[in-house]
């Protein structure tokens, strides 16, 4: 058995934590492949050790002194030293980094030093090898992984390694040149890395036990995801549910390889497993409830609308040529509605209006903004009866008026729009509905 375990900013960002991360390692002998990522917050108002590169790279750019930035950053690495009691020199490493900031060698070299000096740490402090990301995650010019490459590279490298720590948000392009993924990208380091070597187990160790039911800034100490599959996630993920960078979804679901989202602080907790399927029954109907506020609706009523062929397309054409995507287009005979992001749409508002007037000279056009989408996804919905029923029947108990509903043909979300104000109130009611009543 072999997993590949990734440890988040906040789970390395003292000595104390990385104690914690060690205990974890060495607690399964399966834990043999190590992500770290570059030192979080120490504590609330701290700053992470990757915005301070940020800073100080900044810095050297404006041509300003850029050596305390570098000291301050320098120390955060050996105030962890000390505390591990370790010896080990970052001197050179230091040497080398004041050179190529000077010289500008890149933003992204520069903050790609955390995730680095922090994984020659980790290997020291748990004998493991030292495996430079920039080596084996290749990134083409276009600063997109190379899959095919990054495989066979991470393949033949880690075949002959028992035990090793791979630096989390980086790699090199052909010419050998450092390339970052966004912010976060130590996820998709981790996936990568898993997927290359056939791991049975892709281990997320963070901050939070797993995902939850709902957020917890609405309902009060939500339960917890034990198992949601790569499907379902998307869905949530997609409406704000942001625990996992995006991208690391991708590399382990094409070869069937779970995660495991766990709590650094909280190991004791199972976490959220995240599956390409599964047989397990969910505990409640719904696996989570996830939603967003600042959605504007424009309504376009035409008589006659469903018998003009190409009338959405023409619609869909004007959002396309002012370069905006659209949420969802629920239509009716005379009439279709298009959900947009208020922020993407209000500047171009008129040429929309103006667009739709040209292409397909409508009855009448109206908009309405502050709209919040809800996405209340679950695959245990497709084998139970009556959950749309249960869903809109709460709603209309907590006096929430349901602007839109849009249930996808996997059976697996319904989408609600209501008004941003009612937001908070319907993420409530559907939670209580499902999870506090649970028949
Ligand atoms: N250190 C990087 C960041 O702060 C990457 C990561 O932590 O995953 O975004």
């Amino acid at each position: 058995m072999k997993k590949v375990v990734k440890f988040g900013g906040s789970s390395l960002a003292n000595a104390e934590q990385f104690r914690k991360a060690g205990e974890i390692i060495r607690g399964e002998e399966s834990r043999r492949y190590v992500v770290p990522s570059a030192p979080g917050k120490r504590y609330d108002g701290d700053i992470k050790v990757t915005d301070l590169l940020y800073r100080c790279y900044a810095a050297a750019e404006e041509g300003e002194d850029f050596d305390n930035q570098l000291k301050a950053i320098k120390e955060r690495f050996y105030e962890i030293i000390r505390g591990l009691n370790l010896t080990l020199s970052l001197e050179e490493d230091f040497g080398e980094i004041r050179k190529r900031f000077a010289a500008l060698d890149g933003r992204e070299y520069a903050a790609s030093r955390g995730e680095y000096l922090n994984g020659k740490i980790m290997a020291a402090y748990l004998g493991y090898t030292f495996v430079d990301a920039a080596e084996v995650i290749r990134f083409d010019e276009n600063g997109i992984v190379d899959m095919d490459n990054t495989d066979r590279l991470m393949e033949e490298k880690f075949a002959g390694l028992e035990t090793a720590v791979l630096p989390g948000f980086y790699g090199a392009d052909e010419s050998g040149r450092i390339r970052t993924f966004s912010r976060g990208g130590s996820d998709v380091t981790g996936s990568l890395l898993a997927r290359a070597i056939c791991a049975d187990m892709y281990e997320n160790w963070t901050d939070v036990s797993g995902f939850l039911v709902a957020d917890p800034r609405i309902v009060d100490n939500p339960v917890p995801i034990e198992t949601i599959t790569y499907r379902e996630l998307r869905e949530l993920s997609y409406m704000g549910a942001t625990v996992l960078h995006e991208e690391s979804i991708f590399p382990v679901r094409k070869r069937g390889i779970p995660i495991n989202i766990r709590n650094t602080n909280h190991p004791e907790d199972p976490g959220t497993l995240i599956v390409e399927s599964t047989c397990k029954k969910p505990k409640y109907v719904i696996t989570g409830i996830a939603g967003k506020k600042g959605f504007c609706s424009i309504n376009i009523e035409k008589s006659m609308m469903n018998s003009e062929i190409g009338f959405g397309r023409r619609v869909l054409q004007v959002f396309e040529d002012q370069n905006i995507s659209f949420e969802h287009i629920p239509s009716g005979i005379d009439t279709m509605t298009v959900y947009v992001h208020q922020s993407e749409f209000e500047d171009k508002e008129q040429q929309v209006i103006a667009g739709i007037h040209r292409l397909v000279q409508p009855d009448v056009v109206e908009m309405e903004s502050d709209l919040a989408l809800i996405a209340v996804v679950g695959r245990g919905m497709k084998s139970t009866r009556g959950t749309a029923g249960r869903l809109f029947s709460a709603l209309a108990h907590a006096n929430v008026n349901i602007k839109m509903i849009d249930q996808g043909s996997s059976e697996l979300n319904i989408i609600i729009g209501v008004e941003n104000r009612d937001f908070e109130a319907a993420v409530k009611a559907v939670y209580d509905i499902f999870v506090m009543t649970r028949i």
